[in-house]
């Protein structure tokens, strides 16, 4: 339900529904606007058939929300959601970008990354310690050993550490040494996954998943916020269509649609997107007109030699320039990067 406050409502008349929508074991989230004050209340709308809401001081009108997603939808909070991450903000005016290899290989490849990355402003260094690989023969990732390395790097530049959580079982592991938690595009559906981390107090990229809808991706966001964790980062990594020529197609309407249902701040990964790198630049330009929050890159030094998703990495050469251009289509949209 969503309570539009009257614009000459009384403080006291706030604090009475507040008051009286969590008597009711209902959830609250205030949106102080321009013009609006509204309250949106979540939970079993059934205890509120008896409540005449409407007729409570200061209260204009009442609304259903009619999305099945309610913690996550614009409806429900109309303001922008903007995630705090040790002296960095995702969601803000500011462009954020992650960058780094797919997989984390060995320390002094990774150090090597970092060392290319550092000088162009990149915040965040990603790498997978824990790889969803399609073939079990494939390289799984090293484990403690490479998130270790991760945040051996953190210690030395301040970069914040972005990698995948794939099984509840880690999720300690992996947040004692992670800034953010990401959660890949095979386990988009994972609810156990996603109440886990509905439950950690650290911010989650949720990857949409490949064959998802709009509506499913907002609903396994609905999952972790629905636990109590509201620093929720959306990723529009490419879905699967018929084509293949490219490794999915980037759905680049996805964010201004994303933006139009949602609070949640929206970022794109051009990489898994397309699987080829000399396509990723255009893919990074585009997202950022269409309104993106900041993008997320795989960058190696040697992409010939990675270990996995080097036909899509990105030398640091070409990724320097793809910021370059990113930066001014950024200020033509009116953000910064
Ligand atoms: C990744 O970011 O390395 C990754 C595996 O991505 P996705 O889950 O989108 O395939
Ligand atoms: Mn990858």
């Amino acid at each position: 339900m969503i309570i539009v406050l009257k614009p000459d409502h009384q403080e006291e008349d706030l604090h009475r529904i507040i008051r009286r929508l969590e008597d009711l074991g209902l959830r609250t989230h205030i949106s102080k606007g321009e013009q609006r004050t509204i309250v949106g209340a979540i939970g079993d709308e059934r205890l509120l058939r008896e409540v005449p809401l409407e007729s409570l001081p200061g209260v204009e009108s009442v609304l259903p929300i009619l999305k099945p997603y309610k913690l996550v939808s614009r409806e429900f909070k109309p303001e922008n959601t903007v995630i705090q991450v040790d002296g960095r903000e995702i969601g803000g005016n500011q462009l954020q970008v992650i960058a780094g290899p797919c997989a984390v290989e060995s320390r002094e490849v990774l150090e090597e990354i970092a060392e290319e990355l550092v000088p162009l402003g990149v915040n965040f260094l990603r790498g997978g310690a824990f790889k969803p690989r399609t073939s079990p023969y494939a390289f799984q990732g090293w484990g403690e050993k490479a998130l270790k390395y991760l945040a051996g790097v953190r210690e030395r530049t301040g970069m914040l550490v972005v990698t995948e959580l794939m099984d509840p079982r880690d999720t300690v592991l992996v947040c004692k040494y992670a800034d953010v938690v990401q959660i890949g595009t095979r386990n988009m559906q994972n609810f156990r996954l996603l109440t886990e981390v509905g439950n950690i107090d650290k911010p989650v990229i949720l990857k949409r998943g490949m064959s998802a809808t709009i509506k499913e991706f907002l609903m396994s966001a609905e999952y972790i916020l629905a636990q109590g964790n509201e620093k929720v980062i959306l990723c529009e990594r490419g879905i699967r269509t018929f084509e293949t020529e490219t490794r999915n197609t980037l759905d680049i309407s996805a964010v201004p649609l994303l933006k139009d249902l949602t609070h949640l701040p929206v970022i794109v990964d051009p990489s898994h997107a397309v699987g080829r790198a000399d396509l990723v630049p255009a893919m990074g330009k585009a997202a950022v007109a269409a309104g993106a929050d900041g993008l997320l890159v795989e960058v190696h030094v040697r992409p010939e030699e990675a270990m996995s998703d080097g036909p899509q990495s990105l030398r640091p050469r070409v990724f320097r320039q793809m910021l370059d251009d990113c930066r001014k289509i950024a200020r033509a949209v009116g953000r910064d990067l």
